[in-house]
């Protein structure tokens, strides 16, 4: 499972990363609320970790951002700040949990496991933005508005968001039909096309963009690549 960190503090930063791969988490880190916000928006992570005293902003008005923005992932803030009323902020924020520093390691980690699994980020789950796909029960959700896609439709979707980025039309044909020779390099565009006609039915999902000589890649709304 993907974690986000976000922490400006080095040493809190490298204590927490060191555990949480031992716990067998992916844990992507930034130190600033600039490159988390990017990170965040793709939705692609089952929950962060977020440090309130950032060096660019405060971490409740990422939070908020972030709520505002329609993305969902859970998160844990972290913080020195202690006050019921700043606890209060947090959550009004729309921050799912609340750990005063200074923490102990295993706290976090019980904290984190019962957020993800209050969250039903169980593994098979995938998201991007506001885009999410549950790959054992084959659905996708824009929200919380279940989307009416065919298994091929549904496997193209999969792999864009597992894609992470660009992905190749032989990249598509070779994980969605795999060995099938009868298929043709239009068959992607068929696809594709659906594809873009249903998310266009719902102004916050992902678009999905042509790269030339690259392939495809989903994009949020109004995100320039
Ligand atoms: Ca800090």
């Amino acid at each position: 499972m993907k974690l986000l960190l976000v922490e400006d503090d080095p040493g809190i930063a490298r204590f927490a990363l060191r555990g949480l791969a031992a716990e067998g988490y992916v844990v992507d880190w930034h130190r600033d609320g600039r490159n988390a916000a990017a990170s965040l928006a793709t939705g692609s992570y089952c929950a962060a970790i977020l440090d309130l005293g950032l060096p660019d902003c405060d971490g409740l008005d990422l939070c908020r951002d972030l709520r505002a923005a329609g993305i969902d992932t859970p998160v844990i803030m972290l913080t020195a700040r202690t006050t019921l009323q700043d606890r209060l902020d947090g959550f009004d924020c729309g921050a799912d949990d609340y750990l005063p520093k200074p923490f102990a390691f295993a706290e976090l980690v019980a904290r984190l496991a019962a957020m993800i699994r209050r969250s039903g980020m169980r593994p098979g789950r995938i998201a991007f933005g506001t885009l999410r796909l549950d790959q054992i029960a084959r659905e996708a959700f824009v929200g919380t508005v279940r989307l009416t896609l065919s298994r091929r439709a549904f496997d193209v979707l999969a792999a864009l968001v597992q894609g992470g980025g660009p992905v190749a039309r032989e990249t598509l044909l070779k994980s969605v039909w795999g060995s099938d020779t009868e298929v043709s390099d239009n068959s992607v565009d068929v696809y594709i096309g659906t594809l873009r006609r249903v998310l266009a039915a719902h102004p916050d999902a992902p678009t999905i963009r042509t790269l030339r000589g690259q392939g495809f890649q989903l994009v949020l709304k109004n995100e320039t690549i």
